[in-house]
This record gives C-alpha cells, structure tokens and sequence, in this order.
C-alpha cells in the first residue's frame, strides 16, 4: 500500500471529507475504528450526499422510523 501525500477534498456544504466511492468510505470507517482514540472518526456509516454527490462518513445512528 503506497502512501501519498495527499490533501483531502472536502465538502463545501458539510465540511466532511470527500469519499468518493462508498467502498472508500467504508474502507475509513473500518480504518477509523482502529486508529487511536481522538485521532479518528468514529463514523461507522457511509452516506451519499446530496451536496457534493459524494460520500461521507457519518457517526451518527440512520434515524429510524417510530412505531
Ligand atoms: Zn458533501
């Protein structure tokens, strides 16, 4: 795996960091979970955004329909 120093593009609308592929997001997500506590996201899920057209992470649960 090569590392390139890369500045990641970020969504003018969200602020988030720019996934541009859901299988990329994901690939962070599992990354991320393995990172030290506080240097990563805790995001555990992947969301297109309708901004930017691209992914994001999110760490917040998909809201879920009440009974
Ligand atoms: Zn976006």
């Amino acid at each position: 795996m090569s590392r390139r120093k890369r500045s990641k593009q970020r969504c003018r609308t969200s602020g988030k960091v720019i996934f541009y592929t859901e299988a990329a997001a994901l690939v962070a997500i599992a990354r991320g979970q393995s990172w030290r506590h506080g240097t990563s996201t805790n995001a555990y899920r992947a969301y297109p955004c309708p901004h930017c057209r691209h992914w994001h992470l999110s760490s917040k649960p998909r809201r879920e329909p009440q009974p």
